[in-house]
This record gives structure tokens, C-alpha cells and sequence, in this order.
């Protein structure tokens, strides 16, 4: 811990580098000499053009994107692209796969439904709470895209590896887990992620688009809602979310230069998912709620014996410091989520609390 910075566990908008928070301070007042704010300097002016292309470039480093991906910051978080996807990929004439692994990808399929597309739910976890990731998926070959969540910020799993569509395009709402890990790329024609969970502030939303999907976006739609539109002005059509992209540069670079890429970053998630998972399933009093094949290294999800002890564990962990560890209002429980931000230290220091809270309580 810094100063008085408590052990972040929040959901999102969640924890950010410490050093990152620490270059916005100490540049707000005058950014790169320009004697103004990065909050006040013109979207068109050198200084941000800077800021919006080095993190493109960071972002197509990192996930290893060649040219034909488009990144891309748009605003109405992830919620908006639930509606966003459909409207442009999803022609009237067609089907597209969703599968259902919880909250958010149930959001996606019902924000198609409204719009009156073919929706087909190749698969759905929901007979178990959606405690799991669905295995040997039958999809349609002839699908538009399959939509997949690639981790489940609520019910706390998340897919371990992506599923073979036969070559269809994967459109994967990433907004949990981006930047966790390397992926294959090749797999995705879309991949969508809200800033706030691993990326940065709330306010802005990558987007990263292949080629071919472009071709796709009808005429008659509203113009923001186009991904065209935006891909053509490299998210400059309007104002863009200014300080949410340079957040984002910030973090990719944090990424790039102090972590050393996302196969390290991965390693480190997994030390953080097993130094929690292993302490729990071994304490006989804190359970996961997830299957063990589809337990999340974002979002650790867990119960108490009792819901009376959650409360109490809950209470007793923000009077020490560790914050965020209540479950989504719609599960109840507790959550731990440990994205990039959050090291080793902090999560270690949460099963040393955990331990004692366990000794006093088991
Ligand atoms: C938080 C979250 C969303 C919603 O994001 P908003 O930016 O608030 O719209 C969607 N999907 C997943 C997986 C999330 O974790």
C-alpha cells in the first residue's frame, strides 16, 4: 500500500497502475509543455493526435494485431455495443450464435432480440447458475458471427480457451479481461471491451474491428452508431473521450514497457488466480462459486458458510483496508476481482486477512 490507498478489489470501474495514476498527476497541470491540461487541449491539436496514435500502436503491438484490425474508442461503454454489434454485423436475413454465459452476454442477446435480428443461443450455462463454461459447442456454420463474453465479471468464470467456430468470426465482449492475456487473434472479427474493468477510466469503450467485418455496416443507421464511420475518422468523427484515451495509452505502455507484454502479464494473473483459488480450496469454510475449468483469474467469485459471516467478513475487510469485495448486487456473495492492477502483495494480503477473518470466525 501507498500512502492512503487501501487494497482495491472493485469490480469496475476498478484499480489502475499506481504509477500510471501518478504521470496523469504529475502532468495534468501542463501537459508536455503545452502549458494546458490533456482535459483542455484540442482533440485535433499534436499533442492528442500523440497521445490517440501511440495508443493504437501499443494496442496492436500488445495483441499482436497486423492491419487489417481497426482499434477504436467510442463512448456508451460496452452496453452500447450489445446493440452496436448487431445493428452493423447482423443483416436481417441472417443468424448469429450467441452464447449465453451470464448477465452481460443475456444484456447483448436481448439488445439483438430488440432489434428484431435471429438470434440463436448455441449455448447457455444458465442450468447452473451460470457457474460454468459451456463445452462442445454445436455452432452454425452459417452464423454472421458467434457472440462469446470472454469473462463473466459477475458469475466469475471465464473461457480458458476460445471455442473452433469452423471459421466464423468470434465477436467477444472482452471488457473483463482484455489485456489479461495473449490471445489468437485470427479468431476475432470484433472484440469489444468496456475501459473501466482493466484498462482504464469509465467513459470509453476499444473497439477492435477486422477489415472484412467492416463491409458489413448498413447505410441506414445513425451515423455514430456506424462502425464505418468511425474506423474512417480513426475515432475522431466527434470529440472522442479525451482523458479515457490517454489513460489507456498510459496503461498500454505501463504494459509494454513495465510488465514486458501480455504473456507476462498472464503469468502473473495466474500466480495471483492460484495464490486465491489454491487458499480457498483448501480453508474448507471460503468456496468458490465457479467450476474449477471455468473459474475466473479476474474475478474470484466465493461464498461463506453463512450469508450472516459474508456480512460480517465483508465489514471487517473495508475496516482493514480491502475494499470492493462485495458480490454483485444480483448474486450476492463476495468478489475479489484482480485485474492487471492488482499484484501479487495485494492479493496476498488478502489471504493473510482471510486466514486470520477464518481463524476468528470458522
Ligand atoms: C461491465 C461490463 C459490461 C458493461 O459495461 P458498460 O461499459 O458499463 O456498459 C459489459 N460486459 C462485461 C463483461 C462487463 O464486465
Amino acid at each position: 500500500m501507498t500512502g492512503n490507498r487501501i487494497y482495491n478489489f472493485n469490480a469496475g470501474p476498478a484499480s489502475l497502475p499506481l504509477g500510471v495514476l501518478a504521470q496523469i498527476q504529475n502532468s495534468f497541470l501542463n501537459f508536455n509543455d503545452s502549458g494546458m491540461s490533456i482535459t483542455e487541449v484540442s482533440h485535433r491539436s499534436k499533442w492528442f493526435e500523440e497521445v490517440l496514435n501511440d495508443a493504437i500502436a501499443r494496442t496492436k503491438r500488445l495483441l499482436n494485431l497486423d492491419d487489417s484490425y481497426h482499434v477504436l474508442f467510442l463512448q456508451g461503454g460496452a452496453s452500447l455495443q450489445f446493440a452496436m454489434v448487431p445493428m452493423n454485423l447482423l443483416p436481417d436475413d441472417r443468424e448469429a450464435d450467441y452464447v449465453n454465459t451470464g448477465t452481460w452476454a443475456t444484456k447483448a442477446i436481448k439488445e439483438a432480440q430488440l432489434l428484431g435480428k435471429k438470434v440463436n443461443v448455441a449455448a447457455s450455462s444458465e442450468d447452473r447458475n451460470f457457474a460454468y463454461i459451456p463445452k462442445n459447442i454445436a455452432f452454425n456454420p452459417k452464423a454472421a458471427y458467434v457472440h462469446i463474453t470472454s469473462n463473466n465479471t459477475i458469475k466469475g468464470t471465464q473461457w480458458a480457451s476460445f471455442p473452433d467456430t469452423n471459421g466464423v468470426p468470434i465477436v467477444a465482449d472482452m471488457s473483463s479481461d482484455i489485456m489479461s492475456r495473449p490471445i489468437d487473434v485470427k479468431k476475432f472479427g470484433l472484440i469489444y471491451a468496456g475501459a473501466q474493468k482493466n484498462i482504464g477510466p469509465a467513459g470509453v469503450c476499444m473497439v477492435i474491428i477486422r477489415d472484412d467485418l467492416l463491409k458489413l455496416t448498413p447505410k441506414n443507421i445513425p451515423t455514430m452508431l456506424k462502425y464505418t464511420i468511425h474506423a474512417e475518422g480513426n475515432s475522431m468523427y466527434n470529440t472522442p473521450p479525451c482523458f479515457g484515451i490517454y489513460t489507456i495509452q498510459l496503461v498500454m505502455k505501463w504494459l509494454e514497457e513495465s510488465v514486458g507484454g501480455l504473456a507476462n502479464m498472464e503469468k502473473i494473473n495466474q500466480k495471483k488466480g492460484k495464490i486465491l483459488y489454491d487458499f480457498m480450496d483448501k480453508s474448507g469454510f471460503y468456496k468458490p462459486t465457479a467450476d474449477a475449468d471455468s473459474r475466473s483469474l479476474m474475478n474470484v467469485t466465493f461464498r461463506l458458510p453463512t450469508e450472516e459471516l459474508e456480512k460480517e467478513f465483508i465489514k471487517q475487510a473495508t475496516a482493514n483496508d480491502f475494499g470492493g469485495l462485495k458480490g454483485h448486487r444480483s448474486v450476492g456473495g463476495c468478489r475479489a476481482s484482480i485485474y492487471n492492477a492488482t499484484n501479487v502483495e495485494a492479493v496476498s494480503a488478502l489471504v493473510d486477512f482471510m486466514r486470520i477473518f477464518q481463524q476468528k470466525n470458522g
